[in-house]
């Protein structure tokens, strides 16, 4: 009988496809269901007074108590997360940005001190610059591809947090993370990272990561419909302090979004497999058109740091950065993505769809020495449609730019 396993019973030593498939499922304990119901609740009853002291005093384990705990809906994401990320223990919250913020928030106080990658996603840049400054937490910027003794001398006595995110959003610099960790943990900091991209090709507690961050939104939901974010750890310490801080705030997530966010882990192992195939397939492709200057794709052996993702992935999401020759303006490339008819103007990746996004507005870079592009440059995602069909779409969109 599938999945007849007690809660939290691991898929040990099986693929990721049927660990997708088989984790965080009742089996015959929800009436023989095969996928788990939405547990919608607020109010928990408890058998006894007594109960609930006791009940409550194990607020950070999964125990129902109330709804800002959890219920079983929560607790099976949370489990099939912590298994992708080959952590001991995952938090669900609303979105992946509450994912970022939360840890920083947790580990960080009045008066400490962070290093940032110059690559990090834009909001979290907002957000260092805006509340945790207010809040007397001050930021550096460091290059992405900074070595260990590069890191070394940024630390100050009271730096409390490595932040890191591989490849970095818009640029795909890739960090040596194991390298990085190494120094950071030499001083008593703890490392955060943003492991969106990486998925699960990328296991962070093997390579020296506290603190893993994933927006579910993207790859995870699968289907531009939901948005939710995790936040894994690999020890009870860690637990303690990021479990206990979301209960101090009161992060929740919707077990609406986390039933979502379930069904889209079913066919994650499928979709990734396509999706990394074709996303090389067409970056490969630009690579050999005329009009392109380069491409950022960590899996193509032209990118900069492709030794790094060699030796610490898996495998690549369909996610990269297409730079255009600098005699092409950002008009011209933008009057072309607006003629392409397979892929979206959008925000947001990991879905179904193929989206394609001008990045020029979103980045911004302050460490100094930090990535130049030399021409346009847009962001592309590829999703499920047949790779000839985009690749004929994007041929002639650049058929249609000025010679
Ligand atoms: C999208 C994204 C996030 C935030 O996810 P939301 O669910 O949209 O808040 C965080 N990190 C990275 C790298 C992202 O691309």
């Amino acid at each position: 009988m599938p999945d007849n396993l007690p809660p939290g019973a691991k898929h040990d030593g099986e693929g990721f496809a049927t660990r997708m498939s088989h984790g965080g499922r009742a089996g015959t304990r929800a009436h023989g269901f095969v996928n788990p119901p939405v547990h919608r609740g607020s109010t928990v009853l408890y058998p006894s007074c007594e109960a609930r002291v006791s009940l409550g005093a194990r607020s950070l384990e999964q125990v129902m108590t109330y709804g800002t705990a959890g219920g079983p809906t929560h607790y099976a994401l949370e489990d099939m997360v912590a298994e992708i990320e080959g952590g001991t223990r995952a938090l669900i919250v609303g979105t992946g940005l509450a994912a970022c913020s939360l840890p920083l928030m947790a580990y960080l106080k009045a008066g400490d001190h962070w290093l940032v990658p110059d690559s990090v996603y834009g909001p979290v840049r907002r957000l260092a610059n805006g509340m945790l400054t207010r809040f007397g937490i001050e930021a550096t910027y460091y290059d992405p591809t900074i070595g260990a003794e590069g890191l070394r001398a940024l630390l100050r006595p009271n730096t409390k947090v490595v932040y890191t995110e591989s490849p970095g959003s818009h640029t795909f610099e890739m960090q040596d993370i194991p390298a990085l960790a190494e120094v950071a943990h030499a001083h008593g900091a703890k490392v955060l990272m943003d492991n969106t991209w990486g998925i699960h090709h990328f296991q962070p507690f093997r390579h020296g990561v506290d603190v893993s961050i994933q927006a579910l939104t993207k790859y995870v939901g699968g289907h531009s419909d939901v948005l939710l974010g995790s936040i894994t750890v690999n020890s009870p310490e860690d637990w303690a302090i990021v479990a206990g801080a979301a209960r101090e705030v009161g992060h929740y997530a919707s077990p609406d979004d986390c039933w979502l966010a379930l069904r889209g882990l079913r066919t994650l192992a499928v979709r990734l497999r396509h999706q990394e195939a074709a996303g090389i397939a067409v970056a490969k492709w630009f690579e050999g058109r005329p009009e392109v200057s380069r491409v950022l794709h960590p899996a193509l052996p032209s990118h900069p740091q492709h030794a790094l993702w060699k030796r610490d992935f898996t495998g690549a999401c369909s996610l990269f950065g297409v730079v255009f020759q600098p005699r092409h303006t950002a008009a011209q490339i933008n009057a072309m993505v607006d003629g392409l008819k397979l892929f979206g103007i959008g925000a947001s990746w990991g879905g179904y769809e193929s989206l394609a996004l001008p990045t020029q507005p979103s980045i911004t870079r302050t460490a100094g020495g930090g990535m130049a592009l030399e021409g346009p440059t847009v962001r592309f995602h590829i999703g499920l449609e047949d790779t000839d069909d985009l690749i004929a779409d994007l041929a002639a969109g650049l058929e249609r730019l000025p010679r």
